[in-house]
């Protein structure tokens, strides 16, 4: 469910409406927050399994006080300007508390500058116990985004929407990835594509194209037999996204 939803509010009413339809006050800062994990919670009973965010600049470390001055503005119509970036980061803390996986666009899309994985840095060192899952290598900033895959235990990094983006720069970043990156750390296939659904299932082919030309050679190299390669396939495709996602099956 997209965390904007409740982080990006955009005035005052929008606020109230939030709070009233979870029959909730909201006079505070901390009750907006309240009224934030609320919905998260109503969310999860309905079945969601994550929110989703996007790898945006800040303005800088959340700071309670500033946001506080800011709410203030709003609610007495003083200024328009929301906190956002502390309600972001209080979102990354009810994912934490709710156990939901923050999902985090990143790279491709306009103007991919203000979407660069590396913007989410801070955010993922600040909250060790969420859970990220990162999507889209980053594209194109492959390299960084695996490193970032690489150092931070609470990242996941998603081929979602890679594969036909460009199965070269998947094959090529997801064979350094099997140097560098656990292999506990990366999905093979996942969301963001969905309608008709026969782009899903074109999607999910060309993915098992590229992991498997990928396995393939390093098997023909020498320095992986079949067996690990299908262990290795087996969990991208399946046994991480169900670890990361705290899923039944
Ligand atoms: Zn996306």
């Amino acid at each position: 469910m997209p965390a904007r939803e409740f982080t990006d509010v955009t005035s005052w009413e929008a606020i109230q409406q939030k709070a009233t339809d979870l029959a909730m006050p909201v006079n505070s800062l901390d009750n907006y927050v309240d009224v934030m994990e609320a919905g998260v919670v109503r969310w999860k009973q309905e079945g969601a399994v994550g929110l989703k965010t996007a790898s945006e600049p800040t303005v800088g470390d959340p700071d309670r006080a500033e946001a506080m001055h800011l709410f203030e503005g709003l609610r007495n119509g003083s200024q328009g300007a929301l906190p956002r970036d502390y309600l972001r980061e209080e979102m990354l803390k009810i994912c934490a508390r709710q156990d939901l996986v923050m999902a985090v666009h990143a790279g491709m899309w306009g103007d991919f500058r203000n979407l660069d994985s590396q913007h989410i840095i801070p955010s993922i060192m600040r909250n060790p116990d969420t859970h990220f899952d990162l999507y889209h290598m980053g594209m194109p900033a492959v390299r960084q985004t695996g490193v970032i895959g690489k150092n931070f235990p609470n990242v996941w990094l998603n081929l979602c929407w890679t594969h036909i983006i460009s199965q070269q720069m998947t094959r090529s970043a997801l064979d350094e990835y099997l140097d560098m990156v656990p292999v506990n750390k990366l999905f093979a296939f996942g969301g963001d594509y969905h309608r008709p659904v026969e782009k899903a299932y074109g999607h999910l082919v060309m993915a098992r194209e590229d992991i498997a030309w990928v396995l393939a050679r390093r098997i023909e190299a020498g320095v992986m037999t079949e067996d690990q390669a299908v262990t290795v396939a087996r969990k991208w495709f399946w046994d991480n996204p169900i670890e990361c996602y705290k899923l039944e099956v």
